[in-house]
């Protein structure tokens, strides 16, 4: 069986994947000594970061979708691997990256109506003061 490890944030407590330098959540340094172990689908997080600012018709479609970094759900099959990107510029640094992210994964799940999206993995750049998140996962439709 494959165990999953995560760093987490001993500022904020978010759980980031493994390879994560600084904290997604709040930009804080993480090290090897943060990191837990966790099995898969010991339950599936919901991902959208806590900070992103939807209106209410926003809201509504989110709470909807399946988002997890863990396997397939049961219920679920998956259609086909979704990629989306968050982008910004030095001053929201990874927090503004990652709200750009999320914005851009649920309007990518609304626009090809998928029911959410698993196995989710953020992939980090940083060029100059721009930083980039790269996010790769399955599309996933009910079963
Ligand atoms: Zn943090």
């Amino acid at each position: 069986m494959l165990n999953e490890r995560y760093r987490v944030c001993p500022n904020c407590q978010y759980e980031n994947l493994q390879d994560a330098n600084f904290c997604l959540n709040c930009g804080n340094k993480l090290s090897t000594a943060d990191e837990k172990l966790r099995l898969p689908n010991s339950g599936d997080q919901h991902f959208l970061h806590p900070g992103v600012q939807l209106d209410e018709s926003e809201q509504a479609i989110v709470d909807q979708l399946v988002i997890t970094n863990g396997t397939v759900p049961n219920g679920y099959t998956r259609v086909t691997a979704v990629f989306a990107t968050g982008d910004n510029q030095g001053e929201r640094g990874y927090k503004g990256a990652w709200e750009d992210l999320n914005v851009n994964l649920w309007r990518l799940c609304v626009g090809n109506h998928y029911d959410g999206v698993a196995n989710l993995k953020i992939v980090p750049t940083v060029q100059g003061d721009r930083i980039r998140l790269f996010g790769y996962a399955d599309g996933l439709k009910k079963a």
